[in-house]
């Protein structure tokens, strides 16, 4: 089982240019383990680079993240890479793989599990995510919803301290999305520590435990869903909301 443990995460004053646009201009994000940490803003705000960057897919021009209150930024990068799990939009799922070696390769190569141990993680993690019966199936034969429950089986097979979200709906039939909502309800009930970044305010207001409101690469409001949904301080996060509600 994954260790809840660990898996406090947090940005501190997190700067990131690509050339001269600064996409990140002083970011604060903590995620407390065992909580739920939902990002929301328009569109080019920066929320999928600040995903990247926390998980030190872009290493940030100015700031520090920790996890569990340590620095991580002086390790190697892919250490803290493993210990995040990431979902995206698009799925990416390797399309000639079956479902059951699209969750065990990872275990292989960077777990380095045996066959057979890879093997049993894989069907277990599949079966969590209600979809063991598919594991000889190829991505292509099942629904958007269901490859993008596999993917997140992926990324949980490999035991993170914390799962980021980047948008893992927003590319779903609508028909579709419940499903993967109500899989990441699950894990964050479970205990499991996420940062969400989600166009789905039902899912921000009603699971997540904080929400972050970004526009233009900086954090304009945060606090509980009651407060941010209920109370919002700001004229830009009122009129976020009155567009997206
Ligand atoms: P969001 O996820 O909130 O829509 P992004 O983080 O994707 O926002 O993008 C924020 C800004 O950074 C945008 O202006 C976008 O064009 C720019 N950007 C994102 N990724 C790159 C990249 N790899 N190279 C250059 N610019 C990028
Ligand atoms: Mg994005």
């Amino acid at each position: 089982m994954t260790d809840f443990t660990s898996g406090t995460l947090t940005g501190k004053n997190l700067h990131l240019s690509f050339g001269h646009n600064h996409v990140l201009r002083g970011i604060d994000l903590h995620v407390e383990k065992g909580t739920t940490a939902s990002v929301i803003g328009p569109s080019g705000s920066g929320k999928s680079t600040l995903l990247r960057v926390m998980n030190r897919l872009i290493e940030p021009d100015q700031g520090d993240i920790l996890l569990d209150g340590r620095s991580v930024l002086k390790d190697n990068p892919d250490e803290l890479r493993q210990r995040i799990g990431m979902v995206f939009q698009q799925f990416n799922l390797f399309p000639h793989k079956t479902v059951l070696d699209n969750v065990s390769l990872a275990l292989r190569k960077l777990r380095k599990l045996s066959k057979d141990q890879a093997r049993a993680e894989a069907l277990e993690q599949l079966d969590l995510v209600g979809l063991k019966h598919k594991a000889d199936a190829r991505p292509a034969n099942l629904s958007g919803g269901q490859q993008q429950r596999v993917a997140i089986a992926r990324a949980l097979a490999m035991k993170p301290e914390v799962m980021f979200f980047d948008e893992a709906t927003s590319a779903l039939d609508p028909e579709l999305v419940k499903g993967v909502l109500a899989l990441m309800a699950d894990l964050a009930k479970g205990g499991m520590t996420m940062v969400v970044v989600t166009h789905e305010m039902g899912f921000s207001r009603n699971v997540s435990d904080t929400v972050t409101f970004m526009d233009a690469g900086v954090v304009v409001e945060s606090g509980p869903p009651e407060q941010i949904f209920t109370a919002p301080a700001t004229d830009r996060l009122k009129g976020f909301l009155s567009d997206v509600l």
